[in-house]
């Protein structure tokens, strides 16, 4: 059987590194073309090296030369800026991991989509911003679209080709973040390093700081509209601290089905590595009778304005979606860097959503002109707001 070809478009973050994990344990079954990242030349030339890829993209230009450097005489070639990622995109692989983190990848995740290649998609905030454009193009293009998100291929995988008239909802699980038990006052005064601590998943920053928003469910939410057809009344959010159980299908007849596993993205990962398939993974076994306890609560919508604010976006229009992400983007990059307070990141979201105006976008050129101007303006607001 031939090996599956591979490209992973953000290869040196959390989702890239643990696809690579996957990859890198059965080179019998996969063949590593194309590898991407930002600045970190020094992991993606190991990666490339060790895997043996043959084209390695820095987003970065001016890392250009030292990726050169470091992949001399490996037989790989260095390539680099917004071109080169597209190229990678658009490779001769068959298989595109999509794990840039924000709409940076919203391009790159395009050209795979556009190429016609099956695409494991992991960059939400693409879907979240250009969701009904990318599952158009799908459709146009023969490009399949796997789920990674954790809840998402919970779903996914429960649904495994069920009738939509049978589905009657979607139950998004979420842990509940690290300041699922604090008060508002707490949270006001939490610093990134609190927010960065996921008490169940290793991700990276900005996701991470979402979970403690719940803008991350919030998101998801818009990426389980788009990923499965379903209005805004259709999708449920509980909280479910031990974050075993990912996520649940309801049927009509009032059936429930639910993924469970460890929170390993490797599992998840693993299912669209091999899909329609199965393939090992070397992620812990659960022990439900160590689990012992599931639980579940409702989300706290006054503690976690987020959340209701990202499904206000979702029901208003896809023009919304993108001022929420892009404001949010812009929000999270501030706080990590200390510019503003946690509780901030959900007041500068919702202001940015009231005085933006938000046409819905009938390109992706349109998606890239509000992102950026809702960029600009969100930036305004944080520099206006913190100093
Ligand atoms: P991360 O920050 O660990 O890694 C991001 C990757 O994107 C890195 O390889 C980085 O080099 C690259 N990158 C960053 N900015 C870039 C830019 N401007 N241009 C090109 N490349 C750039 O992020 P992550 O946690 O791996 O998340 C990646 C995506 O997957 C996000 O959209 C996140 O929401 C989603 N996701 C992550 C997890 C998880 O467990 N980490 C789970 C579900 C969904
Ligand atoms: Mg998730």
């Amino acid at each position: 059987m031939r090996r599956r070809r591979i490209a992973i478009l953000g290869a040196t973050g959390s989702v890239g590194r643990s696809t690579l994990d996957l990859v890198e344990r059965s080179p019998e079954r996969f063949e590593v073309v194309a590898l991407t990242a930002h600045k970190n030349v020094e992991a993606l030339a190991a990666a490339a090296r060790r895997t043996g890829a043959r084209l390695a993209v820095t987003a970065d230009p001016s890392r250009l030369a030292e990726l050169q450097d470091r992949l001399d005489g490996s037989g790989c070639r260095a390539a680099a800026g917004p071109e080169a990622l597209l190229e990678a995109a658009a490779s001769d692989a068959d298989w595109v991991m999509a794990a840039i983190v924000g709409c940076a990848g919203l391009m790159p995740t395009m050209a795979a989509i556009e190429a016609g290649k099956t695409v494991a998609l992991a960059n939400k905030e693409a879907l979240v911003t250009a969701g009904s454009l990318m599952i158009d193009a799908a459709g146009r293009n023969g490009a399949t679209l796997l789920p990674v998100d954790s809840e998402h291929n919970a779903i996914f995988q429960c649904l495994a080709g069920s009738r939509k008239q049978d589905v009657s909802q979607l139950i998004l699980t979420a842990s509940g973040g690290p300041f699922r038990e604090f008060t508002i006052e707490e949270m006001c005064r939490a610093t990134p390093e609190q927010a960065v601590a996921h008490p169940r998943w290793s991700m990276g920053a900005k996701i991470s700081v979402d979970s403690a928003t719940l803008m991350n469910k919030g998101l998801e939410l818009i990426e389980a509209h788009h990923l499965f057809g379903l209005p805004s009344n259709r999708l449920d959010v509980v909280v479910h601290p031990q974050s075993v159980v990912h996520s649940l299908v309801e049927f009509v007849d009032g059936s429930l089905l639910a993924q469970l596993g460890s929170a390993d993205m490797r599992i998840p990962i693993a299912y669209t590595l091999a899909w329609p398939e199965r393939m090992a993974t070397p992620s812990e076994r659960l022990s439900l009778a160590d689990v012992a306890r599931l639980d579940f609560e409702r989300p706290d919508l006054k503690r976690f304005p987020a959340l209701r604010i990202a499904r206000e976006a979702l029901e208003a229009g896809a023009g919304e979606a993108i001022v929420l992400n892009a404001a949010n983007e812009i929000a999270v990059e501030s706080f990590l860097r200390r510019g503003i307070g946690f509780c901030d990141i959900s007041r500068l979201v919702e202001e940015a959503l009231g005085k933006i105006a938000a046409p819905a976008p009938s390109s992706i050129e349109e998606v890239v002109a509000l992102d950026g101007e809702t960029r600009e303006r969100a930036s305004l607001m944080v520099s206006e707001s913190c100093c």
